[in-house]
Formats: C-alpha cells, structure tokens, sequence
C-alpha cells in the first residue's frame, strides 16, 4: 500500500467520483478521465492523487468493430502510475449504443478490472436488474462503486445486498427515501462514498450536507470515508 497512514492523516475529505480538475489541497480526489481525453491530459501535470480512466457509455461507438482494440488501449492507460480504478463505465438504458454493444464492453471493462487489479466505478441508468445480474454472474468478487446514486430505496438495498459500494452526491442527499434509509439502517455506512461529480459543489459542502441529513457527526463521516476508500481501492497497486 502506497498511501501512507501520516499521508492519509492529512487528509480532509475524499472526493470518490468527480470531473473537476481544481480541488482543495486537504482533499483526496478520484478524478474521472475519458479514454479520448487521456492523450491531451498529461496526468504528471495534474496534482490530483489518483485517477479512474473509463469509456462511459454516453461515448461508446454504435459497432463493435473496435472493441478490442479499445480495450487494449484502455489496458495501456490502466498500467500509467495513480490510475486506481476504471471508470466511469457502465450501462444506460436511456442514452448511448444498443445496450448490446454497452454489455459487451461491460465484459471486457471486468476482465481488465481482474487482470489489472483494478476497482470499477460504474454509472448505471435504468439497468440495475442487468447489472446486478453480471456482477452476480461474472464478478461477484471484483470491488464494484455505482456512483452518483438517484434511484429507488429498494434498489440501493439491493446493490448493498451485492456488496456494491454505492457514491452519493448532491443529488442522492436530496432524497429524503435515501437519507431516512441510510438512518435506518447505520451499518450501511462501510459501503457509502462521496463524490461530486460533474457538479459545482465543493466536496466539503457535500460532506457537511451528508452528516446533516445522515445525523451523523462530521469527524466520524470522515474517518468512515477513509476506511471506505481503502477497502474499496484495496486491490490497487497505488493505494
Ligand atoms: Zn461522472
């Protein structure tokens, strides 16, 4: 494990999901890179810690003509220093390709996770029953974060049910059936990241809004966020 003890110490807040290339110093963030974006970033030049690089499945090609070699360029870009997880990947039933051609890249995305050891952080529209499905098919071991949650209580008892970690952002934290679930039902909270995504909010306000509407006392939210990051990216040579 790279992230030492007295680093980890330092650190304020864990931003497990997000778009944004500023953050605040004390804060630990997962940015989330698009394989046709890598080329231009050069990651030496950011300061964040860490990286998931994905194909999210708003960009994935109409044919299946390229899949295998965008899974091999994925692998190369999974191999680069910080990059812990792949992600965003995942299933949309509202937009992208058939949901054919997103299944078939989900298959490749987990044997790379497998032979790679890495996390996979997960967008999912409308498909929870399928992705539920492959994971308990495929990869019921794999460390599996669906983030930016929004859907229905039964659903997020089902993901934890299947061991998924489950990131919520502004959003999530708006739905009262969510925080009064989480509330409820407290031993949940190992498998609970935050993240903020695409959003304009600060992690740290995200934090504050959580142990408001968790009732939780903001220290121990942020300690919980720490066990959590380490568990869920345990298998990753960086961390
Ligand atoms: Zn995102």
């Amino acid at each position: 494990m790279k992230l030492s003890t007295s680093e980890l110490s330092k650190i304020e807040f864990i931003d497990f999901h997000t778009h944004r290339k500023n953050f605040l110093p004390e804060t630990l963030s997962v940015l989330s890179i698009e394989l046709a974006d890598l080329q231009n970033l050069a990651l030496d030049n950011l300061d964040h810690k860490f990286f998931s690089v994905g194909l999210h499945p708003w960009r994935l090609p109409s044919t299946m003509d390229n899949i295998l070699q965008d899974c091999k360029t994925l692998g190369k870009a999974l191999q680069l220093p910080k990059v812990i997880a792949i992600g965003e990947i995942g299933l949309d039933a509202l937009r992208g390709p058939d949901m054919k051609i997103q299944k078939a890249y989900f298959a490749e995305n987990i044997k790379l996770a497998r032979k790679l050891n890495k996390t996979l952080i997960i967008h999912c529209v409308r498909s929870y029953p399928e992705l539920i499905s492959i994971r308990k098919q495929f990869a019921p071991d794999l460390n599996m974060l669906v983030h930016g949650f929004n859907s229905k209580v039964k659903i997020l008892e089902q993901l934890l049910e299947h061991d998924f970690y489950v990131s919520f952002g502004s959003i999530s934290l708006k739905r009262d059936d969510i925080c009064e679930y989480i509330r409820q039902n407290p031993e949940c909270f190992n498998r609970i990241c935050l993240e903020t995504d695409d959003s304009g909010i600060n992690i740290e306000d995200i934090y504050k809004r959580a142990a408001k509407v968790f009732e939780f006392d903001i220290q121990e939210l942020k300690q919980i966020m720490k066990t959590n990051f380490i568990s869920l990216f345990r298998d990753s040579d960086s961390v």
